[in-house]
């Protein structure tokens, strides 16, 4: 009865063991499925989520809801001239700048290649546009140090704002934001429109 009774306890244990096991590996699995593993930041599937969730917050509270698409300017000709792998700093560089240039509670995504798209919860159009400004100029003042010295990598970035509109979808609005980005483009780039 004792042996048997130490068994038990014992593959009772064990089973508590793989529990918190599979636990930890799951929060790992959905940690990786959410997050872009070069900038560390939300990736698309995950910015849609919280767009989502944050136009309906603004849609029942009335709260303001400002949409940006952030496209880096000549991104290509990095990767041309320095390789991919210094295209990949960038990244990673601009993704850290822009998330200190802002609020903890706005939220940036990696949208997909040089896009980002940024959500800033409860800001009207002329609050938007002050801190976009203030993005814009952090990015332009940048410098990414290559690794083995040489001249640091300047870039600039181009900016399209839309404001969320009460009776509007969330394609809607991020329809706007794309189709502002590439005004902000084609009038010459580096500027937030
Ligand atoms: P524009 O000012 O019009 O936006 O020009 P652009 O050169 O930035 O735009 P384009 O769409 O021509 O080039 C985007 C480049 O981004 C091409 C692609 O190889 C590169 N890219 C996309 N994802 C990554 C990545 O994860 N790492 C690196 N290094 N490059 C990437
Ligand atoms: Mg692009
Ligand atoms: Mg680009």
């Amino acid at each position: 009865m004792l042996i048997l009774r130490e068994q038990i306890h014992r593959e009772r244990q064990g089973i508590m063991r793989s529990t918190d096991e599979f636990a930890t590996a799951q929060k790992r699995l959905l940690q990786d499925a959410l997050t872009d593993p070069l900038t560390q930041l939300p990736n698309r599937r995950n910015g849609l989520d919280f767009l989502a969730s944050e136009l309906v917050f603004a849609q029942s509270s009335g709260a303001p809801l400002a949409c940006l698409m952030l496209d880096i300017d000549h991104f290509k000709a990095v990767n041309d001239t320095l390789g991919h792998s210094k295209g990949d700093l960038v990244l990673q560089a601009f993704a850290d700048t822009v998330r200190h240039s802002v609020r903890e509670t706005d939220v940036l995504a990696r949208w997909g290649g040089e896009e980002f798209v940024l959500l800033l919860c409860d800001t009207p159009a002329e609050e938007a546009a002050a801190l976009l400004g203030r993005v814009r100029q952090a990015v332009q003042a940048m410098r990414v140090p290559l690794p083995q010295g040489g001249e640091p990598i300047a870039i600039t970035v181009s900016i399209g704002l839309a404001c969320h509109v009460q009776s509007g979808t969330l394609a809607h609005t991020l329809e706007r934001a794309d189709k502002a980005l590439y005004a902000a483009k084609a009038q010459g780039r580096n500027r937030v429109v």
